[in-house]
């Protein structure tokens, strides 16, 4: 079965000479993490006003939950939760008073769900305390926990992550990986920054001057940024049984050209090249090579922009 949370067909806006979102056709499946990646201006944050119904596409198609029309949309925009721009926190209360009003205007009976979200994001022991007092991280989280008043099935997150140190990172990789894993939500991200994403997502989609330009999974990105020792030598035969005998890997790859990408080892050059002088193997080539995560972006932006 095509199961889907989110289509989108040919979505286009424009804002008078601005072409803001330029065709773009994707889809969300459920219980993935999509990190949408791009530069300051590509799109993102518009993306995400459309799909929340904050603006309106100038053509194009949004499919949510199988539902395309205005009327239905609109009824099917009620299962996501958003937090688009800035997190929408009444800084003079508490985390706890910003819930309760949150739930009382989306007109929610349980009471008891603001406790629960509060340890949901890890804010529970914050009391009194007036969210303007909060760090960067708690805002953020704060206003997570507000977008998930209402179960959404589809969360949608401009930006959570920018701006917080190592510590707010990890809890906030943490958060998002609990609500997907535990309560089965299908979350859609933005950032700038692709190595940010990086143990988060498990889908990245990336946008530029309002084209997505790549989509592309988790297992695949490590594919295309997977690190490996280049070797060169005139004895190729003689150097991979030398390692499969002496080191007991097989992770290598002998290339047409009779180069040999080693994808073990790369942390320890000095042992390899012991290992050759001693076997008495002439190499001419020992270097690490491969794809760094943000080489790779910016080569993908650089490619599209040339084409
Ligand atoms: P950032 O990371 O800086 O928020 P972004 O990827 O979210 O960037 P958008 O905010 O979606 O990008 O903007 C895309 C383009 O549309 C930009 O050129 C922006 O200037 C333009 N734009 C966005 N909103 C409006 C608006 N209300 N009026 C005019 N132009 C707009």
């Amino acid at each position: 079965m095509d199961e889907y949370v989110l289509k989108t067909r040919s979505l286009t806006k424009t804002y008078r000479n601005t072409v803001a979102l330029d065709n773009v056709t994707i889809t969300l499946k459920p219980g993935r993490i999509y990190g949408l990646i791009g530069h300051n201006g590509a799109g993102k944050t518009t993306f995400m006003r459309l799909i929340a119904g904050l603006t309106f596409p100038t053509s194009g198609e949004i499919n949510l939950f199988g539902y395309t029309q205005t009327k239905h949309l609109q009824h099917a925009r009620q299962r996501i939760g958003f937090m688009i721009e800035a997190p929408a926190i009444n800084t003079s209360m508490s985390a706890k008073e910003n819930l309760h009003l949150h739930r009382i205007i989306k007109g929610i009976p349980n009471e008891e769900l603001e406790q629960e979200l509060l340890a949901l994001v890890g804010l529970q022991n914050t009391g009194k305390k007036k969210a303007r007092n909060f760090s960067l991280g708690m805002k953020q989280r704060l206003g997570i926990a507000l977008s998930l008043i209402g179960s959404p099935e589809l969360l949608i997150l401009d930006e959570p992550i920018n701006g917080l140190d190592p510590v707010g990172i990890v809890d906030m990789r943490n958060l998002l990986q609990t609500l997907c894993a535990e309560k089965n939500i299908t979350i859609l991200l933005s950032s700038h920054n692709l190595s940010q994403l990086y143990q988060v997502a498990t889908d990245y989609i990336i946008i530029d001057h309002g084209r997505i330009i790549e989509t592309i999974t988790l297992s695949e990105l490590e594919e295309q940024c997977k690190q490996y020792v280049l070797l060169r030598t005139n004895q190729p035969e003689l150097l991979v049984s030398t390692l499969e005998k002496e080191l007991h890997t097989q992770k290598y790859l002998v290339m047409p050209d009779k180069s040999i990408r080693l994808f073990d080892f790369t942390d320890r050059m000095e042992t390899l090249a012991a290992l050759f002088q001693r076997e008495n193997i002439l190499i001419t080539n020992l270097s690490i090579e491969g794809n760094t995560l943000e080489n790779y972006y910016i080569d993908l932006v650089e490619r599209s922009r040339n084409v």
